[in-house]
């Protein structure tokens, strides 16, 4: 998938610059802490090692993946950071965590297990975090294993880097479990004292300090992303999409436009067809209909809605108000960006930045710009 041909296709801008400078903002607010970065899911669609890279030479040591494959691809690229693996301890790889010095996530008393094992054969503590659950129900020990966990921990002079736990709400700072799951983690850390604690990504980074302890996990709010809701947004832009015009027409009123012929054209309109579609990440739920908006895009800086339904690989766009100001077949249009916030295409399709993002297909170059304006191809 490279044999891409100028103009005609869609690029992909990151500003790990953006990214720099939004970890060091986030590592200001958490004056008193450490600050780690999440990495996950191909950070966050961004591209993990240019996004991990960047983040490095702005000072992040800590770094957390999902998986054991991206923990693995990402100790390649950066030898001496720390890394964690947060889904925990797959089955028969403490072995391969361990090589290439990957702390997994405990949270189970099987991982566990495992773990302590392959530490008691190599007469070494081997590094790990604890995940305690305290609200969730995802990952994470249970509340009530905590005794289980510290005894077995005790019988084997074994002592974790970090004991995490995840909240549910925070992205709604006032809502009650934020209380309760910091109330049910702060008596748990009593029973482990003296080892570090992380509870916060990024909407506990930004939503108070009482979250921070000795470590916060921001994921989103580096990418730019909106991480509290209905809040401003104070990290800065850093991913532009721009996909390419496929051909302009002319429409009559009357007419339909799109599968299921969900809009009626009221006028005589011009349309864009854009070679974007829901194989390339732009959702479904974007479509619209006849009295029900759907997303909208920017061209020239002027923004302009969608018509009828996301296909696989177009949709089209009303331009009819452009007037005189026609764009050219092979013109970037963009997706989202300065003109239209991610939040913005997110909030059109009912959904988070988060899947927005890490939903993009492979159909367009990635640009990356560095810290010091340069530009290269990822
Ligand atoms: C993904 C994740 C984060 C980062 O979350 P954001 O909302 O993107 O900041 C932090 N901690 C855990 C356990 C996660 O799974």
């Amino acid at each position: 998938m490279n044999a891409f041909i100028g103009q005609s296709s869609g690029r992909l801008l990151v500003d790990l610059g953006a990214i720099a400078r939004n970890w060091s903002g986030l590592d200001r607010i958490s004056a008193n802490c450490l600050t780690g970065a999440v990495v996950k899911a191909n950070g966050y669609g961004c591209g993990m090692l240019p996004v991990s890279l960047a983040l490095s030479r702005a000072g992040a040591q800590f770094f957390f993946v999902a998986t054991l494959d991206e923990g693995l691809a990402l100790r390649a690229a950066l030898p001496d950071i720390h890394i964690f693996v947060l889904n925990g301890l797959y089955p028969g790889t403490a072995k391969l965590h361990a090589e290439q010095r990957l702390m997994p996530m405990l949270g189970s008393l099987s991982m566990l297990d495992e773990w302590l094992a392959l530490s008691v054969k190599m007469g070494d503590a081997l590094p790990a975090g604890l995940h305690f659950d305290t609200g969730m129900n995802r990952t994470g020990f249970r509340l009530q294993d905590a005794t289980i966990v510290r005894n077995k921990m005790n019988n084997s002079g074994y002592r974790p880097q970090v004991i995490i736990s995840h909240l549910c709400c925070a992205d709604v700072p006032g809502h009650e479990k934020n209380g309760t799951q910091r109330a049910l983690f702060q008596s748990l850390l009593a029973q482990f004292p003296d080892i570090p604690a992380s509870l916060a990504n990024s909407a506990g980074t930004l939503g108070g300090r009482e979250n921070h302890f000795q470590m916060v996990r921001p994921g989103i709010a580096l990418y730019g992303g909106r991480a509290i809701q209905g809040r401003p947004n104070p990290m800065s832009h850093v991913v532009t999409l721009e996909m390419p015009i496929l051909q302009i027409r002319d429409a009559r009123a009357g007419e339909t436009v799109g599968y299921g012929a969900t809009v009626t054209l009221n006028r005589d309109s011009r349309l864009a067809v854009v070679g974007m579609g829901y194989a390339d990440g732009y959702l479904r739920s974007l479509s619209s209909s006849n009295g029900r908006p759907g997303g909208h895009v920017a061209i020239g800086g002027r923004i302009v809605p969608i018509l009828g339904r996301v296909s696989m690989d177009s949709i089209v766009v009303d331009i009819t108000e452009l007037g005189a100001a026609v764009p050219e077949p092979g013109e970037l249009v963009e997706i989202f960006g300065p003109h239209i916030p991610i939040d913005d295409v997110a909030d059109w399709a009912g959904t988070i930045s988060y899947e927005i993002l890490t939903s993009l297909g492979g159909r367009y170059r990635t640009i990356y710009r560095d810290e010091s304006g340069q530009t290269y191809e990822g």
